[in-house]
């Protein structure tokens, strides 16, 4: 049996998703296998923040009912949970329907606060994170992650959505301790998919995010679900499916730098409806790769990657990119936003809460002549 099971599914048609998580789950042995009578079970969502449904920012709703459903009639209790970066939590899970889940089904729809120690894993670069004590506390976590493209990370998928286990603020806090370094971050995200161990990943790819992802971006109707044990494997095997370089994913090159086997990628990986072999036609990826002609200089770094502009057209003035700009590298008076590139570490928050697109990246003058060059 391979470690990644791929599923066609072209609709968020409730009765089909239903099916098509109930074929992910028995492929791998069953809900049963994974939840026992009991268990108090952690779904998380990727939410982001407050986004419409159908931008497709945040995990669909059908995927997360379908879940919760087959937890209940294993004798489980799930609960919906995530952190928004800024936005008040209640708000932004009603908008992208989990509210509406979780009434419907009789359960909680919790917001992951009250930060503890997670226990590092073995070899982690990072020994102290903390993630939500819910997290923690939880018999058993399910990931239910989002295909999309993302500026600071190339591709957010099964490992990347675990980032959200990192309550509210701190996650900014992170951003700023890390700086620019992308592999550093990446190396960051390996210790929290380590520490926390998701019991089981699914891959909300029905329809995902290309572009500029992961909330200004263009929904892509790659018409899949992912599920899987070892998310790192599906997250490796998809980037060279959505057309992406490998060293071009920090992700990738973060895990290769430790050795990990999921770096040594084999198409019998893959069971199900998708091989590994196939390559989604037209995705746009994001313009934010740095260059990787030279290894990373901290500063070279700044004029490898590209930087947020303002669009002052499209800008409403809600002040969420100043606020949520852990570097205090962002400005805004009066519709109008004032960048320090110097202080800027590319981390793309500003980009990512901006609810009108008002914040777009652009690369550097070196990074677009040597990428001609190549
Ligand atoms: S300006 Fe934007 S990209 Fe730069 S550090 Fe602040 S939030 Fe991150
Ligand atoms: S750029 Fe976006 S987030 Fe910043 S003030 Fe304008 S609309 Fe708000």
């Amino acid at each position: 049996m391979g470690k990644v099971l791929f599923i066609r599914q072209q609709t968020y048609s409730q009765p089909e998703i239903d099916s098509a998580v109930l074929r992910a789950f028995n492929h791998f042995g069953g809900i049963t296998h994974f939840v026992s009578k009991g268990d108090r079970v952690l779904l998380k969502v990727n939410l982001v923040s407050g986004h419409d449904i159908t931008r497709r920012v945040t995990t669909d709703p059908t995927i997360v009912r379908a879940v919760a459903r087959l937890v209940l009639e294993a004798g489980g209790t799930p609960f919906i949970a995530d952190s928004p970066g800024i936005d008040s939590f209640k708000s932004a899970a009603e908008k992208a329907g989990f509210m509406a889940v979780a009434r419907e089904l009789g359960i909680e729809c919790a917001e992951l606060t009250d930060p503890v120690d997670l226990p590092a894993s073995d070899g982690a670069d990072f020994k102290r994170i903390q993630v939500s004590r819910h997290v923690i506390e939880a018999d058993k976590v399910i990931s239910l992650a989002k295909l999309k493209t993302h500026g600071q990370m190339y591709l957010t998928m099964g490992v990347k959505n675990l980032f959200g286990t990192i309550p509210g603020r701190l996650k900014a806090g992170w951003h700023y301790n890390v700086g620019l370094n992308r592999e550093k971050f990446a190396g960051l995200l390996l210790d929290i998919y380590a520490g926390v161990k998701p019991n089981f990943t699914l891959l909300d790819g029905v329809i995902g995010m290309h572009g500029d992802g992961p909330t200004s971006g263009d929904p892509y109707e790659f018409g899949i679900i992912g599920a899987c044990v070892d998310a790192l494997t599906m997250d490796f095997h998809l980037c060279g499916m959505l057309g992406g370089k490998l060293e071009d994913y920090p992700l990738y090159m973060a895990a290769k730098k430790r050795d990990m086997p999921q770096c040594e990628l084999d198409p019998s990986d893959i069971d199900g409806d998708i091989p590994a072999t196939h390559v989604f036609p037209g995705v746009k990826l994001p313009k934010t790769r740095s260059m990787r002609l030279l290894p990373s200089i901290p500063f070279l770094d700044r004029l490898m990657t590209s930087k947020p502009v303002h669009i002052p057209e499209r800008c409403i003035g809600c002040g969420r990119c100043a606020a949520v700009c852990a570097a205090k590298a962002l400005r805004h008076e009066n519709r109008r936003l004032y960048f320090d590139y110097g202080k800027c570490i590319r981390c793309y928050c500003c980009h990512e809460m901006c609810p009108v697109k008002a914040i777009e990246f652009r690369e550097s003058r070196l990074v677009r002549l040597v990428n001609m060059l190549r």
